[in-house]
């Protein structure tokens, strides 16, 4: 009989006391066998777990992602048996959540997936087994998987596939960035001791960047706001996602506690991120929404679904790219920060689904950087490097795309 297995995790009543991903249990081994019909996937545990499976295309596989503490395995053994498997990993796709991707040879599905627990000396197990499935099945279950994850997150996943070795074939239509001039209205953002507020100078600066940007005839350029308006973290994030951005700068100037930090810095997020002062500064930019009556946004829960985890790996690796392809140009501009392309936790790059960076221009808590943040000159210089960086970016991924295709 065909067991249907929902991408969302099936719950297992054992776990559903566990509360911390320390109480998760250990992946101690994995194993396939594999004949030209059926294949059967076994993990090994250390206590009953939640699993989900999704099955993608281009290539062919079936993602498996059980809530784990650590792997204790370093190499699975290699498929055993020759058949509709052809091969599978086995790694931490991120803490608490262990991912098996099974490569498949010929169409395949799921035919059952269930915990089983500890007996004598067997640990826990999850048994997955496969079996042959026609092409219109598989692209029936791969549909299916893609419908789910989007009901269930509201996230609205890529349109090609959520391998990065593909991308959306190119199209006439320009890319669009959106500029988001951080802060407005009731909250002022950072102030310096002349008075000067960084809700003004972002404002400035993404006016004028999006003037350089169209005018390039590349881009089509958004702003999140264009006059001295406020808006709450979520709706600049909402603001970008509706219109489907392929790009979101948000620009800032802040101030930091130590007066002696200066210098322009590119964030991408990691909500994992270490950095003591860079903590602080992402925790004080969160917290502006509560200045202006809102409360702070809830950090996007850690909702285990595959193909919204593989998106926004895929837009972490793409932020990256964007940081650093700015980062570059201005290096020969203007004075940065020491190891300027930076990770922290800023609530305003959460999309999963858009390319997000936050550019600290310059710091309001630092002398030099004021008199640098109200001069047209360097404004022009930023400004200029900023739109030769946004290049850069696109025609960096634009050559992935025409070298993958
Ligand atoms: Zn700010």
């Amino acid at each position: 009989m065909l067991v249907l297995v929902a991408s969302l995790f099936a719950t297992h009543p054992a776990f559903a006391q566990l509360e911390s991903i320390e109480d998760y249990p250990d992946v101690i081994d994995a194993r396939v066998t594999a004949t030209p019909q059926r294949a059967r996937l076994i993990i090994d545990l250390s206590g009953p777990t939640e699993f989900a499976i999704v099955s993608l295309d281009k290539p062919n596989r079936i993602a498996i992602d059980v809530k784990a503490f650590e792997l204790k395995i370093l190499a699975p053994a290699d498929v055993a048996g020759k058949g509709i498997v052809s091969g599978y990993t086995v790694e931490m796709a991120e803490k608490g959540r262990a991912r098996t991707m099974l490569t498949l040879a010929e169409p395949a599905q799921v035919q059952q997936a269930y915990i089983l627990d500890a007996v004598a000396d067997q640990p826990a197990r999850l048994v997955v087994d496969i079996i042959a499935a026609t092409p219109e099945e598989f692209a029936t279950k791969v549909a299916s998987d893609l419908a789910a994850s989007i009901a269930n997150q509201g996230a609205v996943p890529p349109t090609a596939s959520t391998d990065p070795g593909t991308h959306a074939p190119i199209t006439a239509t320009r890319p669009l960035v959106v500029l988001d001039p951080g802060h407005g209205g009731v909250d002022n953002g950072a102030s310096a001791p002349n008075g000067t507020h960084e809700k003004d100078i972002t404002l400035t600066f993404a006016l004028q960047l999006q003037k350089v940007l169209i005018d390039s005839g590349r881009f089509d350029v958004a702003l999140t706001r264009e006059d001295d308006t406020y808006l709450s973290l979520n709706e600049r994030v909402d603001l970008a996602r509706q219109n489907k951005a392929d790009l979101f700068i948000s620009l800032h100037a802040d101030s930091f506690q130590q007066p002696e930090i200066r210098g322009a810095s590119v964030y991408t997020r990691d909500e994992n991120a270490t950095d003591v002062l860079d903590k602080v500064l992402a925790d004080g930019e969160n917290r502006y929404d509560i200045v202006a009556g809102f409360s702070v946004p809830q950090a996007t829960p850690a909702v285990m679904d595959i193909l919204v985890d593989l998106m926004r790996r895929e837009m972490r690796k793409s932020s990256f790219l964007a940081a650093e392809a700015i980062v570059h140009q201005l290096e020969p501009s203007v004075a940065l920060r020491r190891f300027p392309v930076r990770q922290a936790d800023f609530f305003v790059l959460q999309a999963p689904d858009v390319p997000s960076v936050l550019v600290e221009l310059g710091f309001l808590s630092n002398a030099s950087d004021i008199a640098n943040l109200q001069q047209s000159d360097w404004r022009d210089r930023v400004v200029n490097a900023l739109a030769r960086g946004i290049a850069d970016y696109f025609d960096s991924t634009q050559k992935a795309a025409v070298a993958t295709q």
